[in-house]
């Protein structure tokens, strides 16, 4: 399903192409070009991620910032004026997850959605153990146990497992891997994951004789629950 996006701006031609770039890259957006309308629609648990300008008409994007975080942990991205430190500094500490000086670059926009959102999926599956067929994942101590018996992994082959994991029974494509496991910013060889998964079986298959990673043929990989 595609995240959800609130842009929250008055100056309807900025909402309108934000809105329209957001779309194109995938998400669902909704613009709304006054404080009040955008609490209310932060509030209502239908977004993912909100996009607040500062300055608003009716309540101000820092006020509308302060309610948000009363009750919501929803991803907040703040657009504030040039050069208006106060409002950056504000902003941050009424709970923002980040700023965005105007005028900006839509790549930038774009890319600081990404890691917020990102970062939001970490914080919250980082918290619980995850447990398929005698293979057992505990995120917060990074320690991987197969049958009680303790494997060792190196970060991306455990990254590349913990991504596998969470998405149980959903086929990941090589390229959502490369990005989970490598960064977005990955320009190496495009079989890195392939690699990768043949360490795994090497450490978990082979050795505890499980079938743990499925290749779809021509797509990626899947753990099935
Ligand atoms: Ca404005």
């Amino acid at each position: 399903m595609a995240q959800k996006i609130l842009v929250v701006e008055d100056e309807e031609k900025i909402a309108r192409f934000v809105e329209l770039e957001l779309v194109h890259e995938g998400y669902e957006a909704e613009k709304v070009f006054d404080g009040r309308t955008g609490l209310e629609k932060a509030l209502s648990g239908d977004f993912d991620l909100v996009v607040l300008d500062v300055m608003l008409p009716g309540l101000n994007g820092l006020e509308v910032l302060r309610r948000i975080r009363r009750e919501s942990d929803v991803p907040v991205i703040m657009l504030t004026a040039r050069d208006a430190v106060m409002d950056k500094v504000s902003g941050l500490d009424a709970g923002a997850d980040d700023y965005l000086t105007k005028p900006f670059a839509i790549e930038e926009l774009l890319a600081r959605i990404r890691v917020a959102l990102k970062n939001r999926v970490t914080a919250a599956v980082h918290t619980h153990r995850i447990e398929i067929r005698g293979v057992c994942m505990d995120v917060d101590r990074h320690e991987v146990t197969v049958n009680g018996e303790p494997v060792e992994l190196t970060n991306r082959e455990f990254e590349l497992l913990r991504t596998l994991m969470e998405n149980k029974d959903i086929v990941m494509d090589r390229e959502k891997l490369i990005n989970e496991v490598c960064g977005y910013d990955y320009l190496g060889e495009t079989n890195i994951i392939d690699v990768y998964v043949r360490y795994l079986r090497t450490k978990i298959d082979d050795r505890f004789g499980v079938k743990l990673i499925t290749t779809v043929r021509g797509v990626g990989y899947v753990i099935r629950g």
